[in-house]
């Protein structure tokens, strides 16, 4: 059995009369991405706070690498690094005098401080920076000084509180290409994001929370099928002529719906996930005089399969916690 990283047990978090994190129960394993998703406000930097030992639950327990974070804060601290959304940085301070001040204040001195600041920095890019102000980065320079800073202590677990926010595209690949390379190796990697695409080919293992609760454990695919569309696919569907032939025949045809009509023709939604089935289709629109040229199944957007299963958990008026 994998060992445990980052083990969370029923787990709640109130402020005054509001539950913002209610029962959570997860582990981590070691030396993996862990992903965690959720809208704005569904609990996901609180819960990340606790883990960090920089809050308490309300209830619960919460340990990492077997120690418990309300017991052994200063233990825990040695083992984590984290990455907060936002931090502050100290005006006239450049970033080399940042990262040193930081190293200083974990304790590392003369030589063993140097090589670490010095890893850090060619490991996060930042020796170009090494002059600039700190406070005077771009959001992406920043965000690569903020992983540098929570790498100073060579942590064994990373938390990283939505690392990816506001970056551009080429900031946000290479946050990716780092984050592949810490896991490689060996480090444990807690990334939350709202950006579900963002997290789903780098990570292992993603857990979405709503409300304050986890509503769905798994890895991308099985978002796709827990979104209540395990028994339908999905096929981009070419043809020459009119696309509303697509749908004229669609209409005429059991177990399947055109769900979006495209200039040269649709998506068609089969009501089985069987290829077999959708050969049969296929054959059938042709039999039928419909002249094809493409057809293809089509992965469901990962962003509409969370949005059907969070409608699905509030339909059933209860958190259904699907894990694979
Ligand atoms: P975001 O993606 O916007 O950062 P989140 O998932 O990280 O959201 P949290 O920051 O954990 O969400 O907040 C969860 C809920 O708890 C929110 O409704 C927030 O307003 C509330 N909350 C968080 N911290 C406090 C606090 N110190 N006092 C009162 N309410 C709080």
């Amino acid at each position: 059995m994998a060992e445990i990283a980052i083990r969370v047990q029923n787990l709640y978090r109130s402020f005054g009369d509001f539950t913002a994190v209610s029962g959570v129960s997860f582990d981590v394993p070691r030396g993996s991405v862990c992903g965690f998703i959720g809208a704005n406000g569904a609990g996901k930097t609180t819960t990340m706070r606790i883990i960090a030992s920089l809050d308490y639950p309300s209830s619960g327990t919460v340990s990492v690498c077997g120690l418990n974070v309300v017991n052994h804060p200063a233990k825990v601290r040695r083992l984590i690094g984290w990455m907060p959304d936002h931090f502050g940085n100290y005006e006239h301070m450049t970033v080399l005098e940042y990262l040193d001040f930081y190293a200083r204040a974990l304790g590392y001195r003369g030589k063993e401080r140097q090589m670490r600041v010095e890893e850090v920095m060619e490991f996060a890019d930042l020796f170009p920076l090494a002059d600039r102000f700190s406070n005077k980065l771009s959001k992406g320079m920043t965000q690569r000084l903020g992983l540098g800073r929570a790498l100073i202590n060579d942590p064994e677990v990373l938390i990283m509180d939505e690392p990816a926010a506001g970056l551009d595209p080429k900031a946000r690949v290479e946050l990716k290409h780092l984050i592949r390379v810490l896991a490689e190796d060996g480090k444990t990697i807690f990334i939350s994001s709202h950006i579900l695409s963002e997290l789903g080919e780098m990570c292992d293992h993603l857990l979405f929370m709503n409300d304050g609760r986890i509503v769905h454990e798994g890895n991308a695919d099985s978002l796709r099928v827990s979104g209540g569309r395990a028994n339908v696919a999905l096929y981009r569907v070419h043809i020459v002529g009119s696309p509303e032939q697509l749908g004229n025949w669609a209409e005429v045809n059991p177990n399947v719906e055109l769900m979006e009509t495209l200039k040269q023709g649709g998506r068609l939604e089969i009501a089985s996930s069987d290829p077999e089935q959708a050969a049969y289709v296929l054959a059938r629109m042709i039999q039928d005089g419909l002249k094809v040229t493409e057809f293809h199944r089509e992965e469901r957007n990962l962003e509409d399969a969370f949005i059907d299963l969070l409608e699905n958990t509030n339909q059933a008026g209860a958190p259904a916690v699907a894990s694979s």
